[in-house]
Formats: C-alpha cells, sequence, structure tokens
C-alpha cells in the first residue's frame, strides 16, 4: 500500500476518545501515526496497521486501501 506521510487514515476501529482519523507521522516498517482525536501517537508495525485500514484522505480526497494498490503501479520497491 502506497501510504505517505501527512496522510489521514480511517481506521476500522475507534480510539478510545471517539476518533478514526490518524495522521501519518512516519512511514516505514513501522507507522508512528497521531490520532486526530486526542493526539495521542501510537507506533504500530506496517501490516497491523495496513489491515485496519479502511480509507486514506489525501488532498481532500478519500481513497479507499484498493485505490491506492491498483493507484501505484510499479514505483515501489
Ligand atoms: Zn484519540
Amino acid at each position: 500500500m502506497n501510504l505517505l506521510v501527512g496522510d489521514i487514515i480511517k481506521m476500522k476501529k475507534p480510539h478510545p476518545c471517539g476518533s478514526k482519523e490518524w495522521e501519518l507521522l512516519r512511514v516505514g516498517m513501522d507507522f508512528r501515526m497521531k490520532c486526530m482525536g486526542c493526539e495521542h501517537q501510537v507506533m504500530l508495525p506496517r501490516l497491523q496497521a495496513e489491515k485496519n485500514i479502511r480509507g486514506i484522505v489525501r488532498n481532500g480526497e478519500t481513497l479507499t486501501p484498493a485505490q491506492l494498490k491498483s493507484g501505484s503501479t510499479g514505483g515501489e520497491a
């Protein structure tokens, strides 16, 4: 999945504060992300995070994980 720092990801399960949206602060083997509701920061293994993503907001557009997969042709190492 082609995710970038600054993307807002929508998770399946809400954070205890009620927000489902997280801002990506670092992308690598692990994701560092900040809850948009309470600014709590967590690190998650990439695979675990990707499994819980329902949508991605980038440049004001909401994308599905499937759109991101098909949208990146090549590019990824
Ligand atoms: Zn929160």
